[in-house]
């Protein structure tokens, strides 16, 4: 390409010398280890065990923990850039770490000391965490959740079940969401309990063959009268609501990374195949129909991974109230995702449509974008209705 967009872009982030060197490497992996493995783990379904450990060679996983436990703590925008870095190479793969964050981070910024003494080192030394929110009755509605959070002296005994879970049969460590008996039905009764791997009454009941994201594993998890220390409680019964919330404000943006690196990834391969494609005598990018389409995806990618970066300096400096930027970042850039995507493929013509190229698989993957997290319309409407005065 001849035109420097991208490499400023690329500079936008605010990171350290140090983490301008971290994210070099962890672009020598993606490039050279792991999207070469990404179409063989996308057929095979197989869970990307030799990605998981490449990363964790480079010590990702501490880069989200403190120093004080174990790890080596760098900004949200190093973190962001690392999981657009893996997302592009390797979509499951991306999500599979990325899910680490999302369930680790509430116990960073809300754990107590011992927790955080006892479970961190674990985490910066590769353990796999999962975020465990939705039932198979309560998807975009997280309020109507039914597991059970009894006490019973010094534990907790947990009785339900989580449906639709990333990494939910290879985590240790799975950042559970229910409701405190004693506290009734309502949202005010959703508390938050981490459960270790193992846990007495604990099972994976089903894993789901996908659409995409094939190599990351998607649970159905059943607790049965299972039992967890109390001691694993994070914040007090009742605090669970505005615990998720606070999670998600930080989840919702490494989504986005994730829906951005699928998006950078259809347009590189779109742009560099219509560079070669001939058909009238002429390259495909020649054709002013498909300069116009290509000049809308790339405008939209500049202001989406502006507003990505805008979002990370957000949080970087501790501003806490960023649910709208956060659901404006999510929705825009999974909606890109998904039309980049589509286009790249529309771009290949046939070719699009078969395995052979990534474009196939990158389709695949951008759907899902679009309804994690909360799905494209609850973000809509959480934008939206920010608007309504409060009388
Ligand atoms: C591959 C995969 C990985 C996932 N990973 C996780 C995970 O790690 N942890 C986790 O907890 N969950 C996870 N999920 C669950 C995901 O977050 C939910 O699927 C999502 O929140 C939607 O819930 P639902 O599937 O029950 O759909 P529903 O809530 O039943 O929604 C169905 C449709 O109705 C629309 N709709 C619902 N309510 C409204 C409304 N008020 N206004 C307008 N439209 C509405 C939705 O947008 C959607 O189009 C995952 C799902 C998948 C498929």
């Amino acid at each position: 390409m001849s035109t420097p967009l991208f490499d400023r872009l690329d500079a936008l982030p605010p990171l350290s010398p140090e983490e301008r060197q971290l994210l070099d490497s962890v672009q020598s992996l993606a490039r050279d280890e792991i999207a070469p493995r990404a179409a063989e783990y996308d057929r095979g379904g197989d869970f990307p065990w030799e990605n998981v450990a490449a990363i964790n060679g480079l010590g990702l996983n501490a880069m989200f923990v403190p120093e004080a436990y174990g790890g080596a703590a760098l900004s949200y925008a190093a973190y962001l850039a690392c999981v657009r870095e893996i997302s592009a190479a390797c979509a499951s793969t991306g999500i599979i770490w990325a899910t680490n964050f999302h369930a680790v981070k509430p116990l960073i910024d809300f754990g107590t000391e011992e927790q955080k003494q006892r479970l961190l080192p674990r985490v910066a030394e590769g353990a796999l965490g999962a975020l465990a929110i939705t039932e198979p009755e309560s998807g975009s509605d997280a309020t109507g959740m039914k597991t059970r959070f009894t006490p019973d002296g010094d534990d907790i005994v947990i009785d339900g079940g989580k449906t639709f879970i990333t990494n939910g049969d290879v985590a240790d460590l799975y950042l559970l969401f229910g409701k405190w008996s004693e506290l009734g039905d309502g949202r005010g009764a959703i508390s938050a309990v981490y459960v270790e791997k193992g846990a007495p009454g604990l099972s994976i009941l089903r894993k789901e063959d996908k659409l995409g994201h094939r190599a990351s594993g998607t649970c159905t998890l059943g607790f049965d009268n299972c039992r967890v220390p109390r001691a694993n409680m994070l914040g007090a019964p009742g605090e669970g609501l505005s615990l998720l919330l606070a999670a998600l404000n930080k989840s919702r943006p490494s989504v986005a990374a994730h829906a951005l690196g699928i998006a950078r990834a259809a347009f590189h391969d779109a742009v560099a195949y219509i560079n070669e494609r001939r058909q009238s005598g002429r390259r495909i990018v020649e054709f002013q129909g498909i300069q116009f389409l290509l000049a809308d995806l790339a405008t939209d990618l500049a202001m989406c991974e502006s507003w990505l970066w805008h979002v990370a300096g957000l949080i970087d400096r501790g501003v806490s109230d960023i649910g709208v930027e956060a659901s404006m970042l999510k929705l825009r850039a999974s909606d890109l995702a998904m039309r980049a995507a589509t286009e790249a493929v529309q771009l290949y013509g046939g070719y699009g449509y078969i395995k052979d190229y990534r474009v196939e698989r990158l389709l695949r993957d951008a759907k899902i974008t679009q309804i994690w997290e909360g799905t494209n319309q609850i973000h809509r409407q959480l934008i939206g209705r920010s608007f309504i005065a409060r009388r």
